[in-house]
């Protein structure tokens, strides 16, 4: 069965999709480590986002896997360096540029090789598994989606920085030439503002079970 979860920065949709595969057994995907994991490389290697071409050829170059539930970069575990404010501020371009989402949408893809697939991301419901059994689309207000990256404690920004860089990331997100943020048709609408981890994790659980029996 594959469970795709889209929804904006800081909807909780790692945190759900994470409770939920621990429950459940199933393998979880969080695309947007791959985003990042190729972004990270950008900024050791000193490749600008204003360098379409390099970026391209960057995207083409690494080799984006998971290994023990970590992203890894090369063969090399990043998981700990992909959630810096330096990531944050340019991972929606990165992520914007068509060519590199054809190239991490393979290799999304080719990490998910087990039958029970929990994966959220951006475009998961309409673009990577169309076909998904369960697809939820998970949203919260940006006072508690800012709050949530803060609590996070990965950034030295304040909350208003933040909620600025969620804002910004969001408009890039929406608005993409390919695999823009969108709510799916067919697609379960959560608002996890009002609701406990618990109770956000129970609603999905609920969906799969609907489906599995
Ligand atoms: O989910 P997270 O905030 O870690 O994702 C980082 C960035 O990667 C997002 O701001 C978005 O621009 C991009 N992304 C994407 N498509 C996905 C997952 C993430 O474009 N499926």
């Amino acid at each position: 069965m594959i469970v795709a979860i889209d929804g904006p920065a800081g909807a909780g949709k790692s945190t759900i999709a994470s409770k939920v595969a621990a429950k459940t057994g199933f393998f979880f995907l969080n695309t947007g480590s791959f985003y990042r994991a190729l972004t990270y490389a950008l900024i050791r290697e000193n490749i600008s986002i204003s360098d379409k071409d390099g970026v391209i050829k960057a995207a083409e170059k690494h080799k984006i896997e998971i290994i023990n539930k970590r992203i890894h970069l090369d063969g090399s575990d990043v998981e700990n360096f992909l959630r810096s404010d330096a990531v944050d501020a340019i991972v929606a371009q990165v992520s914007a540029i068509t060519e590199v989402r054809y190239k991490i949408n393979e290799q999304i893809q080719k990490s998910a090789q087990n039958n029970n697939i929990i994966a959220e991301g951006r475009d998961m419901t309409t673009v990577v598994f169309p076909n998904a059994d369960v697809k939820i689309y998970l949203d919260a207000s940006i006072e508690k989606r800012a709050k949530r990256r803060l609590d996070q404690g990965t950034s030295t920004k304040t909350l208003e920085e933040i909620k600025e860089n969620i804002e910004t990331r969001d408009n890039i997100d929406q608005n993409k030439e390919f695999g823009k943020l969108k709510i799916s048709e067919d697609a379960i609408y959560l608002n996890s503002s009002d609701l406990t981890i618990d109770e956000v994790c129970d609603k999905v659980v609920t969906e799969i079970n609907k489906k599995a029996n």
